[in-house]
């Protein structure tokens, strides 16, 4: 993976452990699940809207700060809750659940401490893979699927989503 990718991550994650620190709160991480080097392409900025708006709806009565990262990783957003983890990793799920560009979606939970909340503490498995529905893990690690298949696939769910 490309240097600046993970020096970007890297960056995204020290901005988490500083408004932990300074908030002594959960904090929210959601970016868009988008592979290859270009996570910057039109298509991810449009879902990355979507996910705003998605997030900004759904956590507005408990998001008291928020930011916009962006970067070669691809736009992130992050808030700072005032609530109990597990309440917004059950909201953050319903966001990637409730429609099909829900699917792309990542939001990430984690507890005053910087534990990341897992899917299973809200009774959800894994997620499945995106093209054959089997276990993400196992398609990954076997290269079951080109990353020009995953792309298009990808693309293909944000541009026929229905914003609405
Ligand atoms: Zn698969």
């Amino acid at each position: 993976m490309a240097n600046n990718i993970l020096e970007d991550r890297e960056k995204r994650y020290n901005r988490i452990v500083e408004l932990l620190y300074k908030y002594n709160l959960p904090i929210l991480c959601g970016k868009i699940n988008y592979p290859g080097n270009n996570k910057n392409t039109k298509e991810a900025q449009i879902a990355f809207l979507v996910l705003k708006e998605y997030i900004e709806q759904e956590f507005k009565d408990i998001i008291i700060h928020s930011e916009i990262l962006k970067g070669q990783d691809g736009q992130s957003i992050i808030g700072v809750l005032k609530t109990d983890p597990l309440e917004a990793k059950k909201r953050a799920v319903y966001i990637e659940e409730r429609n099909k560009i829900g699917r792309i979606f990542d939001i990430d939970i984690y507890d005053n401490k910087g534990y990341p909340i897992e899917r299973g503490s809200v009774g959800r498995d894994r997620r499945s893979c995106i093209i054959c529905g089997k276990d993400t893990i196992e398609c990954m690690r076997t290269n079951r699927h080109s990353k020009e298949e995953i792309l298009s696939k990808i693309n293909s769910i944000i541009m026929d989503n229905d914003i609405s």
